[in-house]
């Protein structure tokens, strides 16, 4: 799927500024943004609920606004705050929606690995709020979707669940699923995103693999204490990076903090018959880099 300098505004408010970005098949891109930055917004132009300002969309080669059907037979949808029919059973749910589909995914496995085996005869009202949200994600794949949005799919669930969400993600992956999935959670874009877009009001304001962001504006410290002082010039020639004092017997050093780094680095303080007493390395995640970006938490 791709976008196209995609703008949504309503009235006078422009809730999505000139979005571009594609997601090819097995790819899951993760849009990161504060509240109000526009990502439900963006899922919803693709999903075809409601047509861009300007610009072009085209999720599996339809155009959501003019062939929303066509794209909803083909995606899977999962929103905040679910969408299940209060008076049904979950198995019932799940068998129902697999009826739509010609080639479904077996019910009774996506609720052994979602957790959902204990609840499986309760109807959708008697569900907590995590076990409603997994249930949503098995709606929303259960009919072998090319493409699943996800919006914020772990939000207030435990680690259990979690990881068990997690899991499902990257099988999907691995099955050749293209996923755009929304999130606040930072160690969720790490952990499952090809590519992170980060969106603040509206526009991207960065765009790459986690690795290549959390680069970005790099100052990894490797911070040491000593027991005697180090011969800095010394460093410098051995190291190729300067270390500085920051206070008596307290060094910083301003290089990314990979195992190679810290062995050249012991090796010449030992070489200096320096011994280190303390060592703290600071690794910057995407946290940082969102922090850096935009000037704010991504959770105010
Ligand atoms: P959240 O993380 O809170 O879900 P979001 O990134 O999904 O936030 P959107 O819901 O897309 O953000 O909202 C983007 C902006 O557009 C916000 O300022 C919001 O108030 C505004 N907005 C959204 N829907 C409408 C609407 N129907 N009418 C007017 N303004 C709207």
């Amino acid at each position: 799927m791709r976008l196209d300098n995609v703008v949504k505004d309503y009235g006078d408010k422009r809730a999505v500024n000139g979005l571009s970005f594609h997601v090819h098949q097995g790819e899951l891109l993760c849009l990161l943004g504060a509240n109000g930055a526009g990502k439900t917004t963006t899922i919803e132009m693709c999903e075809g609920f409601i047509t861009p300002t300007s610009g072009e969309i085209s999720v599996l080669g339809f155009n959501p606004a003019t062939h929303p059907d066509a794209v909803r037979e083909r995606v899977g949808i999962m929103l905040q705050g679910g969408g299940g029919y209060n008076g049904i059973k979950v198995r019932e749910m799940l068998q129902l929606a697999a009826r739509y589909s010609a080639n479904p995914h077996d019910p009774d496995w996506l609720i052994d690995i979602l957790g959902l085996g204990g609840v499986a005869k309760n109807t959708y009202r008697r569900l907590s709020g995590g076990q409603q949200q997994r249930l949503a994600l098995a709606l929303a794949i259960i009919g072998r979707p090319n493409l699943v949005f996800l919006d914020e799919p772990t939000a207030g669930l435990d680690t259990q669940s979690r990881i068990a969400v997690w899991e499902l993600i990257r099988a999907l992956k691995r099955d050749g699923v293209a996923v755009v999935l929304t999130t606040h959670l930072m160690d969720e874009a790490e952990a499952l995103a090809d590519n992170v877009l980060i969106v603040d009001h509206g526009s991207q304001v960065a765009m790459g693999t986690p690795d290549e962001l959390t680069k970005i504006a790099s100052s990894a410290l490797i911070s040491i204490v000593c027991n005697h002082e180090v011969d800095e010039e010394a460093f410098h020639r051995a190291v190729g990076v300067e270390i500085s004092a920051i206070r008596p017997l307290h060094y910083r050093i301003t290089m990314e903090p990979t195992p190679e780094a810290i062995a050249t680095i012991t090796k010449e303080l030992a070489r200096q018959e320096v011994l280190i007493t303390q060592l703290e390395t600071s690794h910057r995640n995407l946290e940082d880099v969102f922090l850096d970006i935009t000037g704010r938490h991504l959770r105010s």
